[in-house]
């Protein structure tokens, strides 16, 4: 099982490697969150100004049949967030966090595009069983 130590590596590998070009203006942290049938995972921020941004990625994750790459695409997605304004405390670049192609544009620009739509496609084909095989 992977644990939030491991989760943070990961974490901190995909920000050095897509997110070098943004200076964060608070604290992001990342770690695992229940099992959840439908959410992957999300980005919240306490109304305290200065608060550390939590990214939780569903629990499910913590299971080895889920390859890395799924993990590191959410993780991406909700980092995007971060750097829009969306639960962190940088500007604001829109009114709505998927509005207007906003995510698909810095998917694209940063480079990971292939990475979501192989994230995408295993999801689709292996979603079901992976909460199926877990006892709850
Ligand atoms: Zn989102």
């Amino acid at each position: 099982m992977r644990h939030n130590k491991w989760l943070k590596k990961i974490a901190q590998e995909i920000w050095h490697k897509y997110f070098a070009d943004i200076s964060p203006t608070n604290d992001l942290r990342v770690k695992f969150g229940k099992r959840a049938r439908w959410q992957l995972g999300c980005i919240r921020q306490s109304l305290k100004k200065g608060s550390p941004s939590i990214v939780t990625i569903n629990g499910y994750f913590k299971n080895e049949i889920v390859p890395q790459y799924v993990i590191e695409s959410i993780l991406a997605h909700e980092f995007v967030h971060y750097l829009t304004g969306f639960s962190s405390s940088r500007p604001k670049l829109f009114r709505y966090p998927h509005r207007g192609g906003i995510i698909n544009r810095e998917m694209r620009r940063r480079g990971l595009v292939e990475i979501e739509k192989k994230q995408k496609e295993w999801i689709d084909k292996n979603w079901n069983k992976v909460i199926k095989t877990q006892e709850h």
